[in-house]
């Protein structure tokens, strides 16, 4: 009995992203991000990007946010620090001479079906069933996923989901992934 190895594919965790801004050029950022976070491994799935408007009257921008995951072999803490690299790197404008804060959040939704709860990290993040603009480009891309913790599919938990503020497409799939033809 010999093992054959040419069938035999090491897949790397699957780890979900979400990226989100609602400041400077958001839109660019967020690509930008996406790019940069590719250094972890190969792009598997990408969602639109979506548009969350802001709370009440606030006249501040409204949020943009888009989720993409990646295949990687690295630890689940190792992609935390390459995302809070990238925030550093791109998460800051110049308006001015001053810098605005937070224009790039990167957070880790998923890591294959792990269950992690470290001082640095919990996995799945534990808002995401919470908000529609994380539940509506999740449910386009692994509706069937079933979420580790709650144990229901991420449909299930978008259906259920009793945020009020809509999530919208606004644009099309990660225009320079390579596999994508659409
Ligand atoms: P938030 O994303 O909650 O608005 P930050 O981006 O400033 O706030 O993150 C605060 C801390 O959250 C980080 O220092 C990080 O260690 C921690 N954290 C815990 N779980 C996660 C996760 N799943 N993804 C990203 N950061 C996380
Ligand atoms: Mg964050």
């Amino acid at each position: 009995t010999q093992l054959k190895s040419s069938n035999l594919k090491l897949l790397g965790m699957l780890v979900t992203l979400i990226f989100g801004g609602n400041q400077g050029d958001r839109k660019t950022l967020i690509g930008e991000a996406i790019t940069e976070m590719s250094s972890i491994g190969k792009i598997e799935l990408c969602s639109s990007l979506y548009e969350t408007a802001p709370w009440g009257f606030e006249s501040s921008d409204s949020f943009y946010n888009q989720i993409v995951t990646y295949e990687t072999n690295l630890l689940p803490e190792e992609v935390l620090d390459k995302c809070q690299a990238t925030e550093q790197k791109l998460g800051r404008v110049r308006s001015g001479t001053q810098f605005c804060s937070r224009t790039m959040d990167i957070d880790i939704l998923f890591c294959d079906s792990q269950i992690i709860n470290t001082p640095r990290l919990t996995v799945p993040h534990p808002r995401l069933a919470q908000r529609n603009f994380v539940l509506a480009p999740l449910n386009e891309i692994m509706p069937a996923f079933i979420h580790p913790v709650i144990h229901k599919n991420i449909a299930t938990l978008l259906a259920e989901c009793t945020d009020t503020l809509k999530a919208e497409i606004i644009g099309k799939k990660y225009v320079t992934f390579p596999e994508d033809s659409e």
